[in-house]
Order: C-alpha cells, then structure tokens, then sequence
C-alpha cells in the first residue's frame, strides 16, 4: 500500500526501520510549516493531510494514505515550501533525515521509490506553475481587449503605441497614427438604440481590423474613436491606408443580432505623421486636429495633419 515500500525488502531495513516513530494527528494538526525548518520524512499511515500555501486558502493537494510529505525539504536542507496539516484524525510515520538515508544506502528499491515520488513532485510542481502562468497570461489579455468589440482597448494601446512608436524612432522609419471617429454616432444610437449601436460599433471595428495589415496596431481609444499606428513607407502610403479604412466602413452592412440590416456608418480620420520629438500624446493631439478639420468639412472623410505648422490638409473622397 506504501510506494516508498513497494518491492521493498523489509528485512533488510528493518532495523533501519524500528528507528521510525508513530504520530497521531488531530483533525487542524499542523505538521510542516513554511517557517519551520524541517528533518523528518512523514508517511501518511492513515487519514488524510492538505497542503496548503497558507492557513486559510484552498489545499493545492490533498494527500491519502500511503504518500509522504517532507522529503523535498529534507533533502534540500531548506525551509518547507507549505503547510501540510491534518484534515481528519491521521497517523504518520516519522522517519528522521539521517535515517532516510540509511534507508537509502540499504535498499535500492527503497531508493529508486524515493526518486519516484521525488519525480512526482517536480512534475506537478512544474503543471502548477505552467498552469499559473497560463491563467496570468489569459488574464493580461483579457486585461488588454474591449470586451464589446474584441479588439484592443486603451491600457494595450499605451503601452504598444508607446512602444511603437518608440522603437519607429530609434530606428529613424516613419509611422503614422490614424484616430478615428464614427459620423453622426449619437444619433444612430437615438435612432435605432444603444443595442444597435453595439453591434454597429462591433462591425466598424472588426470591419477596420480585417483591412489593416499584421504589423498595424488598431485599439478602441473610447466611445466611438478608434486609433491605428501605422509603420508606413510614407504619407501616401498612409493615406491610402485610411481612405482603405473608410471606404470599408462605408460599404459595410451592417446588421443588427438577429440579421435585420440596419443603417451603415461613415467614419472621419485625422492623420499625423510621427516627429523626432514626438511623445504618444503630442502624436494624438496632431491627428485629433486633423480629425476635427473633417469633421468641419464635412465628415466622411480623411484629412492629414500638415508636416509644418500650416492648418491640416483636406483629402478629396474616394
Ligand atoms: P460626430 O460626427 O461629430 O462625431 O458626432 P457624434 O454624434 O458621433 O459624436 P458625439 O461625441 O456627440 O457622440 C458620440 C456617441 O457615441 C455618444 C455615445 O452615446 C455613443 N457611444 C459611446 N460609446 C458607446 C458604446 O459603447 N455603445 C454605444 N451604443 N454608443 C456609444
Ligand atoms: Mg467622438
Ligand atoms: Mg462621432
């Protein structure tokens, strides 16, 4: 029933063995502790152990009859790693260090079972730590997406646009930021309501995320605004990309959840080109500019920030 025993043959380490002592636990006995040091190997004769990360929190493992708690540390020389304790009327069996490895040094068996559990051990350790990790992974994303549209949200886009846009300047190449805003949004919502502004605001988002290229950086900046940093050869380039942007937008159906059609959107793009000395939020405030010149001349449509200090230029439609 004892894996460390398994195979074993107990005559040869009996003596060995007859150095051991038996304890009884009380449901709530704590038996290792992280701040105690610890020289014993427990083997659990019966009832039931958990180990926990502390007092209070959940067990991380709960260990029945036959297993051993200790070892890690006895071998390490180094504090225990948890609390174990019992959580039911329990026996063990307390071999001390020193005896563990004369158990060791008189059987191979006794010692090919240690390297078992030891084995053991390590590997749930290392899932515990792999799914830990996993579970901080999903929870940085989901930290960085809008949950209405699925695409990224404003905390990504000030760290990535930041990034980016230091990286386009250390390597001297050009980038140019889009921000993006819905024609006429609050009347659609007046109009036909907020669920269908929902699902227009989705559609606009992934429609523009489906017409930019793989190294493009799209986020919901808030509302009904959208910003795109673009890794462009040059201005033409970028507005080619924007008028893409708005063309796409103008021509996409949209629908609303149950596949009515409802009215389409037209969106307005302010265009600034990236400067040696520019921060993300003097980048912003130059395109914002530019957004607000087309929403005076019109809207549905794209104007770019003049490179000098000359008012933002208009771009013709289509
Ligand atoms: P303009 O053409 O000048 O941009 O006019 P506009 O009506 O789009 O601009 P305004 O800023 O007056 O209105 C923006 C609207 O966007 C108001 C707000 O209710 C709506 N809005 C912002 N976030 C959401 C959202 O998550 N869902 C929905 N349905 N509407 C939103
Ligand atoms: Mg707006
Ligand atoms: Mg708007």
């Amino acid at each position: 029933r004892m894996p460390l025993f398994k195979g074993v043959r107990l005559d040869r380490i009996a003596r060995n063995l007859g150095l051991g002592q038996f304890v009884s636990l009380r449901p709530g006995d704590i038996l290792l502790r992280p701040d105690e040091p610890n020289s014993e190997l427990y083997i659990l004769i019966d009832g039931c152990l958990a180990v926990q990360a502390d007092l209070q929190s959940q067990p991380i493992a709960v260990l029945p009859a036959g297993e051993c708690v200790g070892e890690m540390s006895v071998f390490e020389g180094e504090l225990p790693s948890a609390f174990v304790l019992a959580t039911a009327p329990s026996r063990v069996f307390k071999v001390h260090k020193e005896v563990v490895w004369r158990l060791i040094d008189g059987s191979n068996r006794f010692a090919q079972n240690l390297l078992h559990v030891l084995g053991k051990r390590v590997r749930s350790g290392n899932q515990a730590l792999a799914s830990s990790q996993e579970r901080l992974m999903m929870q940085e994303i989901s930290a960085s997406l809008d949950p209405l549209t699925g695409i990224y949200n404003r905390r990504w886009l000030n760290g990535m646009f930041r990034r980016g846009i230091e990286r386009a300047q250390i390597d001297k190449a050009p980038a140019f930021l889009l921000m993006i805003d819905i024609d006429h949004f609050k009347k659609y919502n007046d109009t036909h309501g907020h669920l269908a502004g929902d699902q227009c605001l989705r559609m606009v988002a992934t429609t523009m995320r489906d017409k930019l290229r793989p190294t493009d950086l799209l986020a919901r900046f808030g509302g009904e605004e959208f910003s795109v940093l673009l890794n462009c050869a040059g201005s033409r380039e970028s507005r080619a990309a924007a008028e893409r942007l708005r063309q796409a937008v103008e021509m996409r159906q949209i629908k609303d959840r149950d596949g009515a059609p409802l009215p389409s959107v037209t969106i307005s793009v302010g265009i600034a080109m990236l400067k040696r000395n520019d921060s993300l939020e003097s980048l912003i405030e130059r395109a914002d500019t530019a957004l607000y010149q087309a929403k005076r001349q019109g809207r549905n449509r794209v104007v770019e920030a003049s490179a000098g200090k000359q008012p933002a230029r208009a771009l013709k439609k289509g």
